[in-house]
């Protein structure tokens, strides 16, 4: 069959053939990249479903407005503003089926064939394909432990004149990193200085252990004049709540927001009205607080001991920067296992001795670093993160 000249730019990522193993009895398994189904609210979203259903049925079961239905709009900006953002409301918010599709909007609008855009290395890897479908050459900045390195992502804004920034500036995945307070300002200045798109993908941002991240690209943009129409911000609630619903959600400049409502109209018409209605109950009625709290404690203590279990099983043999949040342990194999050492031939090793992990090379769009892999804490209880960790070692001696 002659497929569309748009599919030649992207290939079906070699993590998905580690995925068909999972299946393996007995596998414990830290390569997913989705939240503990053990987390899910189930009586909250039982209680908010019903009260969709006995409330708003002719609208929850019935077509609805591309742009969202409002009273989940209405919440999502409060949950939003809450977390400092200024002038957030329901009209310059649309609700999204999951921040995936943000970002898909985002390529549709923005990205010509042959267009340049600039990312993380690493970064999310759906994002890297998406945005090559609609013909990227995606570019990526390096980054540390504080996130992307401006200095080297100002020199190639000057140099390639993007079409847009794509950062995950909080907990990013795969690298679990934070971009600092001062780089966020800086970050918001050369969207403003280039005239450049910055899009701020926050799917993380509440997942924090101790304490909140710096304030969103989102938030800061009140205090950078003129950031906030180069400034795009995605929200999902997908890793907090569930991302089975689909909910996320698409802050944009005015203009924007109208030609990514345009285009959701021909792709989906809108966001299921159900799931929006039960996402808006779920938050009306006061669930959210205490659904974070218990997500955040299970993670931190799960991120603790994973920690733990690394340096004790592994020690120097890796390296990696403690996350204060999300879901993910960015890992670079180090010492005698280093800069030759590559981590898909250790994956198939640890898959032999029954634990998963993704190997990091796919996250690059450029610069792949086969040292690397992504470990995630989040699925795991305490016990098996133990013994995966030990696998991984005895992976790691084979
Ligand atoms: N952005 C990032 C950085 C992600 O990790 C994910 C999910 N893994 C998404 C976006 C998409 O999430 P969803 O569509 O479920 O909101």
């Amino acid at each position: 069959m002659q497929f569309a000249q748009r599919l030649d730019n992207v290939e079906t990522s070699a993590i998905r053939e580690l995925f068909k193993l999972l299946g393996k009895p007995g596998i414990i398994s830290f390569a997913g990249g989705f939240p503990d189904s053990a987390m899910f609210d189930v009586a909250g979203i039982q209680d908010a479903s019903q009260k969709a259903l006995a409330q708003d049925a002719g609208l929850a079961l019935q077509y609805g407005a591309t742009e969202g239905f409002m009273p989940l709009r209405e919440q999502l900006a409060a949950f939003t503003a809450a977390k400092g953002a200024k002038d957030v409301y329901a009209d310059n918010l649309v609700v999204t089926t999951g921040s995936q599709q943000a970002l898909d909007l985002l390529g549709k609008c923005m990205i010509s064939p042959g267009d340049k855009v600039i990312v993380e290395g690493p970064t999310f890897l759906a994002t890297i394909q998406c945005f090559r479908l609609y013909g990227a050459e995606v570019i990526s900045a390096p980054i540390d432990s504080q996130g992307v390195i401006v200095d080297e992502l100002e020199k190639l804004i000057a140099e390639h004149q993007p079409k847009l920034v794509y950062l995950i500036p909080t907990f990013g995945n795969p690298s679990g990193a934070t971009l600092s307070l001062e780089r966020r300002q800086r970050v918001l200045e050369l969207a403003v200085k280039y005239q450049t798109l910055v899009v701020e993908d926050d799917p993380y941002g509440d997942l924090y252990f101790d304490a909140p991240p710096p304030a969103s690209l989102l938030a800061l943009s009140s205090e950078v004049p003129g950031s906030r129409d180069w400034l795009a911000h995605c929200g999902s609630l997908s890793k907090v709540l569930s991302p089975g619903l689909r909910i996320g959600w698409l802050i944009a400049p005015p203009e924007l927001l109208a030609k990514a409502v345009m285009c959701k109209q021909f792709s989906d018409a809108h966001t299921s009205t159900f799931a929006q209605a039960t996402a808006a109950h779920y938050l009306l009625a006061g669930h959210m607080p205490a659904t974070l709290a218990k997500v955040r404690k299970v993670y931190a203590q799960r991120a603790q001991t994973m920690i733990a279990a690394l340096r004790s099983e592994l020690g120097d043999a890796v390296a990696f920067t403690e996350p204060q949040g999300g879901l993910f342990l960015w890992v670079r194999l180090t010492g005698a296992h280093g800069a030759l050492a590559d981590a898909n031939v250790l994956a198939k090793q640890a898959i032999a001795q029954g634990v998963a992990f993704v190997p990091g090379a796919p996250f690059f769009s450029q610069h792949p670093d086969l040292s690397t892999f992504r470990l995630s804490f989040a699925t795991a209880d305490e016990d098996k993160i133990r013994e995966g960790v030990a696998r991984l070692a005895k992976a790691l001696r084979a």
